[in-house]
């Protein structure tokens, strides 16, 4: 039998959407039924909200730590939103597609975009719609977010949807496990991608080994 440790390059996805869309929901609900799937740890300026821990939600920096690493390059990629910079640290993830995890990555359409350029055969990019954009101010009315703030995010989902063709794939959010079904079969679907099966050249020296040794007149 083949040997069974097979070792797959790990995958990158970025699941982006509007705020509103349930991308929260989904991917804690994606996180939780698979084990070799984990969240990417985001480094950010903005100070931390009420419940956040630091190294479990973000690493909440300082702007002069947040600037140190940035002069050592140890950003896979960061973006500045709403005033704050946000971040993604290098290693850990490359350490991690190394040994075949996958990583779950909570990041905007600039992230999305930077990361892809810095690993262009390791992202998978995911993009959450909602039923409608009338349906989307409903989901953020009924949250009880103030009106500007609605408007302003509102505005915002306007602006991320001009990015949705840059995406691999479009999930529709109108019924939640449906929703998730797809990211599922996404998930599964990438990791068996041709490409990725570091253990594919062995498999095929040696099956030609094999028949070569069985019948040494084939080529
Ligand atoms: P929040 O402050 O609400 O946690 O996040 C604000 C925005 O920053 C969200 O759109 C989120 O996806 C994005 N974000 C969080 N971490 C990163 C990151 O490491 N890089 C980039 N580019 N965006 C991020």
């Amino acid at each position: 039998m083949f040997e069974a440790d097979a070792p797959r390059k790990g995958i990158c996805f970025v699941l982006a959407a509007p705020s509103g869309t349930g991308k929260t929901s989904l991917s804690r609900a994606l996180l939780r039924a698979d084990p070799n799937l984990s969240l990417s740890l985001s480094a950010t300026t903005r100070p931390p909200r009420r419940g956040e821990e630091n190294g479990l939600d973000y690493l909440f920096l300082s702007h002069a730590a947040f600037d140190a690493m940035l002069a050592r390059g140890e950003f896979l990629e960061w973006a500045e939103i709403h005033g704050q910079r946000y971040g993604t640290p290098r290693d850990p993830v490359l350490a991690a597609l190394k040994l075949g995890r996958d990583i779950l990555f909570d990041i905007d359409w600039q992230g999305y975009r930077s990361l892809r350029a810095a690993l262009p055969d390791d992202v998978v990019g995911i993009f959450i719609l909602p039923p409608s954009l009338s349906e989307l101010r409903a989901r953020l009315e009924k949250r009880g977010d103030p009106e500007d703030e609605i408007n302003r995010r509102m505005q915002a989902a306007y602006g991320e949807l001009d990015h949705v063709r840059e995406f691999d794939y479009v999930v529709l959010n109108q019924d939640f496990e449906a929703a998730l079904r797809a990211l599922r079969a996404i998930v599964a679907a990438e990791r068996v991608a041709t490409a990725r099966q570091l253990w594919l050249d062995r498999w095929l020296k040696q099956a030609r080994e094999d028949e070569f040794s069985r019948d040494p007149t084939r080529p």
